[in-house]
């Protein structure tokens, strides 16, 4: 544990590859494939065995490997090659932000996350807000924005799925060894590894503050799981998600008043604070402590917080909205209140909120009121976000509640298939990355003939259902029985995929509504249809668990085994191979709740049409040719009338228009106006909704506004 780097034993490299190590260290490999092959060429079957991981690789590999490598032409011009790839990407200087703000000095955005998905081989993260907050940092590296980032690791990570006999999941841990992640320790400007302290109820807590390198950007993440911290203390940032509302508030006060000590230690002065959802509010009592300790009054320093924070909420889910009692709240704020000058009833004041359960301090509240720029994820979930937080600006309609939307977007690097990669270079040009967000560009792929593109999504396919089938392998000899149907998949038949979180308002198992009218398509003789479904569920979650037993039962029955597959295990690996390989991508949220949704924004960027409820993004994408839609742009009272009406419209476009159309051929086999589709939502989706529109937005809307009203004061 916490081993300096120095200390690690790594496998001794021969000098002229010796930056494998460097390369393992910058995260920029994680969105550049052709990095990620110069361990992979080395030894493919090591590469699987350590999912994917560099910095492990290179503490196992086998010596022999390595001098092969170093004297084999074609590896080493492939090597050279990425190291002048990375080198250009750290060195360029008319970077996009360069070009797009020229007159802008001394701005620094500070971003904190509760969770960062960054790669499957850094386990810390949930589902979509981490997708998101790691795609966020890539593109801020991308397009070199003043960008620091700030979080936990988690030594358990979130934990991995497994599933008994009967489909019912239970949660493994794996404990991180720190030798294996590409971090080093924090250091201050004169050399000093960075401990943070906060105060908690009777003691002191310390965290160790890491670095990451995330291409161009700078990620810390503290962990708690160090001396002279107590056992119980040690463990507090050992999973993500887990433990009970004490846990959870000191987590909290770890990620966001720990969180600021830790980039003042590092010598940072971040201009723009951003919360990425309310986990991190606490930051804003921070920088409102820091500032009436100089002698600030109170209320001019709330006023400089609000001016340069910004805050992001990214659910309507009741629970996915920290609220803490207040008793909780005293036990752990009753000294620091007054250090920021308050009585008790002030404090409070801050964020309280009614819930039913009785009187809260809710964290998206104290964000709200403590930052003067929000923003939902969607514009149906800004909508949704201003109802919901209405109550907090009194006097004002809904539509004037001061809550923006920026609508999420996806990595286009991260989540796009190689072979697409190849397609794109070719009909759009070999610098199409650095324009991937202009709607104009991505208008040449309507040139391109179905034939072609057909073919590249058959490859990408047949790579899914190799990898189904590995894994469908390795489950069924870890349970010690056979599968009931072998191989699973057919390669030919319609693919539907359906991956994302169990939580309930999903409804991941609205598709076996009626079973009679499934099970004729799946049936067919003629236009047969198959799913693969993959998710997990909140480990406190058993309506979620047993949506997912549901689904696996199905698959393990008979007559449904050779059409219904369940994955285990879903993370970014199965995501990318997911969202790249079948041919539709399914989404059936009980609308409003889904905020934005991204998974099928991935999907589409690699050609692969969504159907889905008109809920989160895709009311603002859908034109009635690049998918299909699920159910209308409206809101029920009655749940089980809202489950059946969307059953039935999803069965109907299925079977009306969807199946025929995929399997509508003409002489050589191509499904032409099929491959329309896929081709508009390209055309569509890619540049809208893509991480780069989307860091544009925040740039102009929340970021910048945010530097401006900060230098006004
Ligand atoms: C993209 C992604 C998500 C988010 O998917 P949604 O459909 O937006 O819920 C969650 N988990 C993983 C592993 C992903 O890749």
């Amino acid at each position: 544990m916490n081993r300096l780097e120095s200390e690690i034993l790594f496998t001794p490299i021969p000098e002229r590859i010796a930056r494998l190590r460097d390369l393992a260290y910058n995260l920029w490999w994680s969105w550049h494939p052709e990095a990620q092959d110069l361990y992979c060429q080395v030894d493919p079957d090591l590469w699987e065995l350590v999912y994917h991981n560099p910095v492990s690789f290179l503490r196992e590999v086998r010596q022999r490997k390595l001098d092969d490598a170093a004297s084999d032409a074609a590896y080493l011009k492939r090597f050279d090659s990425v190291m002048a790839d990375l080198d250009a990407y750290m060195a360029r200087k008319d970077t996009w932000f360069a070009n797009h703000y020229p007159d802008t000095t001394g701005e620094l955005i500070a971003y904190f996350s509760a969770e960062f998905g960054i790669h499957e081989s850094l386990p810390i993260y949930s589902g979509g807000l981490g997708i998101l907050s790691g795609d966020h940092l890539k593109e801020a590296s991308d397009m070199a924005l003043p960008f620091v980032a700030v979080g936990f690791i988690y030594p358990q990570g979130y934990f991995r799925q497994r599933l008994d006999h009967s489909g019912w999941q239970f949660a493994e841990y794996q404990k991180l060894d720190f030798a294996n992640v590409p971090a080093v320790p924090a250091r201050t400007p004169d050399g000093k590894e960075v401990v943070i302290e906060v105060d908690l109820p009777g003691r002191t807590i310390y965290a160790k503050v890491y670095r990451f390198q995330v291409g161009r950007i700078e990620l810390l993440l503290m962990d708690t799981d160090i001396h002279p911290n107590s056992p119980q203390d040690r463990e507090l940032s050992a999973r993500l998600y887990g433990g009970d509302q004490e846990m959870r508030v000191s987590q909290e006060i770890v990620l966001g008043i720990g969180g600021v000590r830790a980039l003042r230690k590092l010598g940072y002065t971040p201009t723009v604070w951003h919360m990425n959802e309310g986990h991190s509010a606490f930051l804003v009592l921070e920088l409102v402590r820091e500032m009436v300790a100089q002698g600030k009054p109170f209320a001019d320093a709330v006023r400089e917080v609000q001016a340069r924070c910004v805050f992001t909420t990214h659910t309507p889910v009741p629970a996915g909205n920290d609220a803490f009692p207040l008793p909780l709240m005293e036990k752990f704020f009753w000294s620091y209140w007054r250090q920021l000058g308050l009585s008790r009833d002030e404090f409070m004041n801050l964020a309280l909120q009614e819930q039913s359960w009785g009187a809260t301090f809710a964290m998206t509240a104290l964000a709200l009121r403590m930052s003067n720029h929000h923003n939902g994820v969607s514009k149906l979930h800004g909508h949704v976000a201003r109802g919901m937080w209405q109550w907090l600006y009194p006097g004002k309609s809904v539509d004037e509640v001061p809550i923006i939307h920026v609508t999420n977007g996806v990595h286009s690097a991260s989540w796009l298939a190689p072979e697409m990669r190849e397609l794109y270079n070719v009909v759009l040009g070999e610098d199409w990355e650095d324009y991937l967000d202009d709607p104009e560009l991505w208008t040449k792929l309507a040139e391109t003939p179905a034939e072609v593109l057909w073919k590249v999504r058959r490859n990408v396919k047949h790579r899914l259902i190799a990898f189904a089938r590995e894994r469908t392998r390795q489950r069924f000899e870890k349970l010690g029985q056979p599968p009931v149907v072998w191989p699973v998949l057919e390669e030919d038949i319609f693919t539907i995929g359906f991956a994302r979180r169990f939580a309930t308002y999903k409804r991941a198992t609205l598709l076996f509504k009626d079973m009679g009218r499934l099970k004729a398509m799946l049936h067919s003789s003629n236009r047969p249809l198959q799913i693969i479904f993959a998710g997990k569920a909140h480990p406190k979650d058993d309506p979620g668990k047993h949506f997912i037993q549901h689904v696996y039962q199905m698959s393990q029955q008979s007559d449904l085994a050779i059409r219904i597959l369940f994955l285990e295990e879903y993370d970014i690996a199965m995501g990318r191979m997911l969202t790249q390989g079948v041919d539709l991508w399914l989404n059936t949220p009980r609308r409003p709740y889904e905020a934005s949704g991204t998974s099928g924004q991935k999907a589409s960027l690699n050609g692969v049409p969504n159907l889905s409820i008109l809920d989160g993004w895709w009311p603002e994408a859908f034109n009635g040719k690049n998918g299909w839609k699920i159910g209308e742009e409206h809101e029920y009272n009655n749940a089980d009338e809202q489950d059946w009406n969307d059953a039935v419209s999803l069965y109907t476009t299925l079977e009306n228009e969807i199946l025929p159309l995929y399997y509508n051929r003409d002489a050589f086999g191509v499904p032409v106006e099929w491959i329309n589709v896929c081709k508009e939502a390209i055309m569509t989706i890619a540049p809208m909704f893509s991480m780069r529109r989307m860091l544009t937005d925040y740039l102009s809307e929340l970021y910048m506004p945010a530097a401006a009203e900060a230098d006004a004061l």
